[in-house]
């Protein structure tokens, strides 16, 4: 049980809105100073106007905190978000409606299955909606889409596929280029801006006419990579929040470890990919433009093993835009390699298991196998009804929300998802994993 008061989601909104406004004078007095003309002078104007108007957070701080207000409207923010990211039931409470984002990996499936315990403790469970954005046929691995459905029926939450049109191969073919850690547009285009469409749409559905608060969860760990270490664990996503929604990205694993994550998994019997018995550590795209080379050599092993069309479709790719999958280093470069390796060793071979076993030592792969056939004995549980929600932002003043219009950012202009696919056929509900 949580010691803190409720989430004061409305102090947060004005603190983001004092914030893009004091981005937008900064862009604005640099267009001015640098090209002086009426139209930057205007534009100065606006933002300058918007940016006193938005410093009313200063009392709102002082009324709600009882504290001086910091120094800045970012410190501010941060202050308060520091503050919950741990605060599990706090942020459900406080949230409208509870996304996670979810890849069926390892990581996704650990931060669904901590969200959804609390969820139903809270009798919250409606809230949550697992949104999984799917990069194409030979993009990911097989079943990955299917296995995300799944583990959302699983744990009795509604599921949400989103694809943007081509997914991963035509946005390269498209661009004549691989994307890559500088211009990683694969997850800008295929996952974020589907992922924001997304967002838009369950508003939509759900008849949320006013501001809303949208807590989008993601499987990022700070262990993964020293970037990943810097990030903030709860932040305010100042993109995707506009006018009619408050939008915080909360990474509820950020401090958890690989080990702890597999030990959930073989204790509640969650039924996880089989790549990862093959060895592979992530489930990303097959031939992820950001793994490395080890990594993508064994992916070719088994993309190999598995027969699939993927490498085919990828090394003509590589061929067409003459344009490497990584800087320096060739599909064609990887794939001799794997050949290499599967004449010296043999074809790469695995069992059900192997990745918790390697994990977490011999013995568990065992524990896992009788918790994952308990599990999927019972019947999955029922997914609740949507609920009206509730009619005004919580501790929301009226003048915190009469700023004037500049003081917001501008709003994105958010078509329907290219695709939406509430449900997957029945039939493939129940297909095995390979
Ligand atoms: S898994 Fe790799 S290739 Fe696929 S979208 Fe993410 S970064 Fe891009």
């Amino acid at each position: 049980m949580s010691s803190l008061p409720p989430l004061p989601v409305a102090l947060l909104d004005l603190l983001r809105r004092a914030q893009q406004a004091d981005n937008e004078l900064g862009t604005a007095l640099r267009a001015d100073a640098k090209d002086p003309t009426p139209k930057t002078a205007a534009r100065l104007a606006r933002a300058r106007a918007a940016a006193r108007a938005a410093e009313v957070w200063r009392g709102a701080w002082a009324a709600d905190q009882g504290t001086a207000p910091p120094a800045t409207a970012a410190t501010a923010s941060r202050t308060l978000l520091d503050r919950y990211q741990q605060a599990v039931e706090d942020l459900l409470r406080a949230a409208d409606v509870c996304l996670v984002q979810s890849s069926a990996g390892k990581d996704s499936l650990y931060i669904l299955s901590i969200v959804v315990e609390v969820a139903r403790r809270l009798g919250m469970l409606d809230k949550v909606i697992v949104v999984h954005c799917f990069l194409g046929e030979d993009a990911e691995w097989p079943q990955v889409a299917e296995l995300a459905r799944r583990q959302a029926e699983h744990h009795g939450v509604r599921f949400v596929q989103v694809a943007a049109p081509g997914g991963l191969v035509a946005l390269i073919d498209k661009r004549g280029m691989f994307p890559d850690s500088a211009r990683r547009l694969c997850t800008s285009t295929l996952k974020r801006s589907e992922a924001d469409k997304a967002i838009a749409m369950i508003l939509d559905a759900l008849g949320i006419t006013r501001h809303a608060v949208v807590l989008v969860c993601m499987g990022i760990r700070a262990e993964e990579s020293p970037d990943r270490r810097l990030k903030a664990p709860l932040s305010v996503n100042t993109r995707t929040s506009s006018g009619n929604r408050l939008v915080l990205t909360w990474y509820p694993a950020f401090q958890v470890t690989q080990t702890a994550v597999w030990q959930r998994i073989r204790d509640l019997g969650l039924e996880y990919h089989p790549t990862y018995d093959a060895l592979l550590f992530r489930l990303s795209c097959i031939y992820c433009v950001l793994a490395g080379k080890s990594h993508l050599v064994r992916a070719a092993r088994l993309a190999k093993a598995l027969g699939l069309s993927a490498t085919e479709r990828f090394l003509s790719l590589e061929e067409r835009i003459q344009h490497t999958l990584k800087p320096g280093l060739s599909l064609a470069r990887i794939v001799a390699e794997a050949d290499s390796l599967d004449a010296a060793e043999g074809p790469l071979t695995w069992n059900r298991g192997d990745a918790i076993d390697h994990h977490l030592g011999p013995g568990n792969a065992a524990r896992w196998a009788e918790n994952l056939a308990r599990a999927q004995a019972a019947p999955p549980p029922a997914v609740p009804a949507l609920r009206p929600v509730h009619a005004a932002l919580p501790g929301a003043r009226p003048d915190w929300l009469t700023l004037p219009p500049t003081a917001y950012t501008r709003r994105p202009r958010l078509a329907r998802p290219a695709a939406l696919v509430p449900d997957l056929p029945d039939a493939a509900g129940t297909r095995p994993l390979f």
